[in-house]
């Protein structure tokens, strides 16, 4: 047909001329044309529900996002080296929503330059190297961040943890190094090896990095008081905490609207990238003044992109949009909802071996009676889910992790036709054919 073949062109034509490191969605991928609230559509029509795309944050092409956007960008799009309103209507919307330490910003393009900021201030603001971070984390695509995400340099064509990088095992108390309840303690003594590690040396710790829930690990959420404790210890030698919030960002937690807020801790540094544009490149960096000063140390700091009108128009809309749709409660209340209706269809399919998460922010984990993960099952169901038009993906080290991760408008009738279709796969004869 003529879609198949001009979708073999698109393909064809990727294949010679893009990077062979990109890779495609589903064995068959689709071309997507259109976004609207929590669905895509494809070039003949078809509609998607999707539950992958965390950076669609308020809804896919979001009206008054959009409008926003096309606005500024009539009038002026320029550097932040002139003053503009955006910026600072921006940083003052942005600065409302998190705690009264973390009181500077600095604009970004991504959440990788976010991180990358981040930990280069660390550096300015300790005079030490040396990080921490989780086994399986991901903190982005530049040379600093690969060589803090275990996620991969532990992974296929990656060469294990530079000199400067200090992994401890991936707090999972489902099927990580130590498992059950108060597990905390022991994954806070793994961070604390580390920084025995790092004076062992003769060095002292320059950061701390994690996620509030670790995401490409496979949504794994963190023990109890681990993040509180671990953030004790590296403060007492000196080292500066970093939130990564790229992905657990901006109320889809539900209950809180940083992820961090969720273990009643205050970072040094907090980075946020994805939701804030809804899909416009636009990332920040929010620190305290004492670390904002301590990196000012007379070398200029210039972002070409950074803090332009347009993209904070865009991102200030994007805030406002959530307070106005009140999508955190959104995230809340469809994300409890939803989270209640998979432990119940887990304990009709045991292969469902964990329901994890916060808000619209959930993993489901399959595994066999030994807890060996089930990886063939979980992409089965993933592209099975695409054949009843439902977008899910695959994550954790060993690719047996459903994410859920939708824009924040997901409805309570969306989770029902998500379940229906769950309940029927789960049901079918290749999920228990091993
Ligand atoms: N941190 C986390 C936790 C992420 O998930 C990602 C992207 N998946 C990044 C940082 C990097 O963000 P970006 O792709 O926008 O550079």
């Amino acid at each position: 047909t003529k879609k198949e073949t001009s979708n073999t062109e698109l393909i064809n034509f990727r294949k010679q001329y893009l990077g062979k490191s990109l890779s495609l969605q589903y064995k068959t991928p689709i071309k997507m044309v259109r976004g609207a609230g929590q669905y895509l559509m494809d070039e003949i029509g078809t509609k998607y529900l999707d539950t992958v795309n965390n950076v669609a944050h308020v809804g896919h092409e979001h009206f008054s996002v959009v409008k926003a956007g096309q606005e500024q960008m009539a009038l002026i799009n320029t550097n932040s080296r002139y003053l503009h309103e955006n910026i600072n209507a921006l940083t003052s919307e942005l600065l409302k929503t998190l705690p009264p330490e973390l009181n500077v910003l600095h604009f970004v393009n991504s959440g990788s330059e976010a991180n990358e900021l981040a930990i280069r201030m660390a550096k300015a603001a300790t005079g030490e190297k040396d990080i921490i971070a989780s086994e399986v984390g991901y903190h982005g695509n530049s040379n600093m961040c690969v060589a803090i995400s275990s996620y991969k340099f532990d992974g296929k064509g990656g060469d294990g943890a530079p000199e400067h990088t200090h992994v401890f095992p991936i707090p999972d108390n489902f099927r990580g190094k130590y498992t059950g309840n108060n597990t905390g303690k022991l994954y806070v003594h793994e961070v604390e090896k580390c920084i025995v590690n790092i004076h062992n040396k003769g060095r002292n710790v320059c950061a701390f990095i994690i996620e509030p829930i670790i995401s490409c690990g496979g949504q794994i959420e963190l023990p109890e008081d681990f993040l509180a404790q671990s953030y004790k210890l590296i403060r007492k030698t000196g080292g500066v905490c970093i939130s990564d919030e790229v992905q657990t960002g901006c109320g889809r937690m539900g209950n809180t609207f940083w992820g961090f807020q969720l273990h009643n801790v205050v970072p040094d540094i907090v980075t946020i990238g994805k939701p804030l544009g809804n899909g416009h490149p636009i990332a920040a960096v929010a620190c305290t003044q004492e670390i904002a000063d301590k990196f000012a140390n007379g070398m200029e700091y210039f972002n070409t992109f950074g803090g332009n009108p347009v993209s904070c128009a865009i991102a200030s809309e994007v805030l406002k949009t959530i307070k106005r749709e009140n999508l955190q409660e959104n995230a809340l209340k469809v994300g409890e909802f939803l989270k209640n209706e998979l432990k119940l269809l887990a304990k009709d399919f045991p292969i469902i071996g964990a329901i994890r998460g916060q808000g619209l922010f959930l993993g489901i984990e399959l595994v066999d009676h030994n807890l060996k993960p089930l990886a063939a099952q979980t992409d089965y169901l993933a592209n099975r889910m695409k054949d009843h038009k439902i977008l899910m993906s695959v994550d954790g080290p060993d690719h047996n992790v459903l994410k859920i991760k939708p824009p924040i408008v997901f409805s309570k009738e969306n989770t029902e036709e998500l379940l229906f279709y769950l309940r029927k796969i789960l049901s079918e004869d290749f999920m228990h054919s091993i």
